[in-house]
């Protein structure tokens, strides 16, 4: 019994003494506080509305660059989505942007969707091919529709002086020929006229810092923002992550194990985690990052502050 705990002392001793020294993260204070931008769904109930608002409502004096909302696969919630920008602009300080998407529509269609958004003040569109619904296999363009993000892109901008944002995937689009093409797909958006990328959410800090080189290499300038999931369920993100093609480390089964039945330990170790993440990205010159809210604010609002982001006096209540 001894002779195994010695062993086990001099294995950590060992460590101790040869392994890897792990530097301090900057302390906030001493870094600008990042831009941020939050994503909402439309809901689909009186108390999802609720929900969204009194989310909306924490989270806006943090001052975000912009807040999007999503738009449904096969376009089923455009209605909710529009109603759900325009009250953003009508009852808030915030500057929304509205998830926009190719599936199921012809492009004289989608180009009204986009011109009442104009009318309704919104200035800023993110362009997006989407998927197609659930249980009607692979995506399939409209016959007179827009085929890709890029030429969605283009359309938008006959239409008027939008901001756009396009979406860009640090593990690869799981349905693109190879890592080379979706990026010569990413560039092809930018040069269409999209001047921000949003990644998809990933765990793995030094994927989305390899594809930021990979990036930069190709030709691509503009910012390219990492999308942050705080993991509040992690069963449900693991069976996601495996439609849309992010990796799930091994580690970070490890870490929520043993708490299916634990809402509140596994809050503070998604916490933990979302807030190790960003302060690694930032300690690597990150200074804007896009959050994954699912229309709950206290994740969010917590690696916020972590970040260095305070709420803003003009906007409090
Ligand atoms: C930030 C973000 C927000 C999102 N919001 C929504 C949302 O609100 N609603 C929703 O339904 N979905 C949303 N999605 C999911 C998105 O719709 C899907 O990931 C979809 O499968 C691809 O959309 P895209 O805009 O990236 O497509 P594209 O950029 O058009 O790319 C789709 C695939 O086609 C390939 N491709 C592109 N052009 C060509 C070509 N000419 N020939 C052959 N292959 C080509 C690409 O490499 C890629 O594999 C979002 C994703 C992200 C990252």
């Amino acid at each position: 019994m001894n002779h195994l705990a010695d062993r086990a002392a001099s294995g950590t001793l060992q460590r101790w003494l040869t392994g890897p020294r792990v530097a301090g993260l900057p302390v906030p204070t001493e870094l600008p506080p990042p831009a941020l931008s939050f994503e909402f769904f439309p809901p689909r109930t009186d108390a999802l509305e609720q929900q969204l608002w009194a989310c909306v409502r924490r989270l806006e004096p943090l001052g975000p660059r912009f807040v999007s909302v999503t738009y449904g696969a096969g376009g089923s919630t455009q209605e909710r989505t529009h109603a759900t920008v325009a009250r953003l602009v009508r009852e808030t300080s915030l500057t929304p942007a509205a998830h926009l998407t190719c599936v199921g529509a012809s492009r004289g269609e989608v180009d009204d969707v986009a011109r009442r958004y104009w009318e309704a003040g919104v200035r800023h569109i993110v362009a997006l091919r989407g998927d197609a619904p659930a249980g009607e296999g692979s995506y399939l363009p409209h016959p007179e529709g827009y085929a890709y993000a890029a030429d969605l892109v283009a359309g938008l901008r006959r239409i008027g002086d939008f901001e756009i944002s396009v979406a860009a995937y640090p593990e690869t689009h799981p349905a693109a020929s190879s890592p080379g093409a979706d990026l010569d797909n990413l560039k092809r958006k930018i040069d269409a006229g999209a001047t921000r990328a949003i990644t998809q959410y990933f765990f793995d800090t030094e994927v989305f810092l390899r594809f930021l080189d990979r990036a930069h290499a190709a030709g691509i300038t503009v910012p390219i923002v990492p999308g942050i999931l705080p993991v509040s369920n992690f069963n449900q993100v693991r069976k996601f992550s495996a439609m849309c093609g992010t990796t799930v480390p091994g580690w970070m089964g490890r870490l929520f194990e043993g708490l299916d039945e634990d809402p509140e330990t596994r809050r503070m170790v998604a916490a933990a985690l979302a807030a190790e993440q960003v302060r690694l990205l930032q300690a690597n010159g990150v200074d804007e990052f896009h959050f994954y809210t699912l229309n709950r604010a206290d994740l969010t609002y917590a690696i916020a502050h972590i970040l260095g982001v305070r709420p803003q006096p003009a906007a409090l209540p």
